[in-house]
């Protein structure tokens, strides 16, 4: 199958809308990552999904709409989710709610709720306007691999596979919504993304929990209340470690583990903030961004775990940041890229 390119404009969001229509599947950008969408109620078209990313069918989706009314085809709303959808739609956040029959057991995996998310990026916004469907979306990466945050990642990934990918440029967050679930209890993010945990209690006037698995692996006794937080993800080819710690026994930490590494013939780097680039000048720093800007650093995270793989990158070291605000969702993605592996440089 021949993949097309195409800058986003009226006119391949129109033919977007009819292959969508179709039953095909089209690449587009969002706010947060690139999503691969189909036709939320063809059950078909939502299965052509799993099979082009390689995703294991229990993982559901969301389903992306452009506005509140359509809602009603897909679920119940709960009196909760109202101050958090004037809050937060369109936006990085994703709500679980109970599912009506006619969404098929596709897109939410057998699971009762069903996932939705109003984007806010022009393009997504103006796709869903002119189809008027609502579209399940995965990220449009190869199932494992990190979502993508250019078009050209999607290309990487799915050149062949689907017909279209519109091309809307970087996406401004670069890491997926964040899953809030309000059906069980307590409110609690199942995924963090964009919208943090300080943010949701702010409007919510309640404590928000995070679901265990965010931090670390899910232990084999473990339900998932997310079921992707079961597959391995976001995980370049090399081998990832966290380095975390105070600042100079990180510093020397990362040196001595670059120079082990590098002295063994393995092709090493080391991911570090910005201000730390001089410090590290031998161990081929690569730049996360500047630790006082956590956004910038959500922005590039994927790129970088994709450019390790283009450099052929052997072993990888990486500074951490603080567990709050985006920085939960930063540690979320890469912790999961390092499938967890920390040394404690103050040990
Ligand atoms: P992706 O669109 O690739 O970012 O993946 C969607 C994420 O949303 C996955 O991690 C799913 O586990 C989660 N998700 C989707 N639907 C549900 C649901 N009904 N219950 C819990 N998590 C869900
Ligand atoms: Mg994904």
């Amino acid at each position: 199958m021949e993949t097309l390119l195409l800058n986003a404009d009226e006119k391949s969001l129109d033919l977007a809308s009819s292959l969508l229509h179709d039953g095909k599947l089209v690449a587009f950008p969002t706010e947060t990552v690139y999503g691969l969408g189909a036709d939320a109620m063809n059950r078909d078209a939502v299965l052509s999904i799993f099979s082009a990313k390689g995703r294991p069918a229990d993982n559901p989706l969301i389903v992306h709409i452009y506005d509140r009314s359509q809602l009603k085809e897909l679920c119940t709303i709960p009196e909760q989710a109202v101050s958090l959808m004037d809050a937060f739609w369109p936006g990085p956040l994703t709500l679980l709610f109970e599912k009506l029959p006619a969404v098929p057991d596709e897109v939410t995996a057998g699971l009762p709720t069903v996932a939705v998310r109003m984007p806010s990026h022009p393009v997504a916004a103006a796709l869903l306007r002119s189809c008027r469907l609502p579209v399940a979306a995965p990220s449009a990466n190869s199932s494992g691999r990190p979502s993508p945050t250019k078009a050209s990642h999607v290309l990487e990934d799915m050149q062949g596979k689907i017909p279209l990918i519109l091309d809307g440029g970087s996406c401004d967050v670069g890491l997926e919504s964040t899953v809030l679930d309000i059906l069980h209890g307590t409110p609690t993010i199942l995924r963090p993304g964009g919208v943090t945990k300080e943010m949701l209690e702010q409007v919510l006037h309640t404590e928000v929990a995070v679901a265990g698995s965010v931090l670390r692996p899910l232990r084999p006794d473990e339900t998932a209340l997310s079921p992707g937080m079961r597959y391995k993800h976001y995980a370049p080819k090399a081998s990832v470690v966290l380095v975390e710690g105070k600042e100079p026994s990180v510093l020397s930490a990362l040196r001595e583990l670059y120079r082990k590494e590098a002295a063994a013939g393995k092709k090493t780097c080391v991911l570090c903030f910005t201000e730390h680039l001089n410090q590290l000048q031998d161990c081929s720093p690569h730049d996360i961004g500047s630790a006082a800007h956590m956004e910038e650093i959500a922005g590039r995270l994927f790129d970088m775990l994709r450019t390790l793989d283009l450099e052929g990158m052997e072993c990888v070291f990486s500074e951490v940041v603080p567990p709050e605000g985006v920085g939960l969702a930063v540690m979320n993605r890469l912790g999961r890229a390092a499938a967890f592996r920390t040394i404690h440089a103050d040990d």
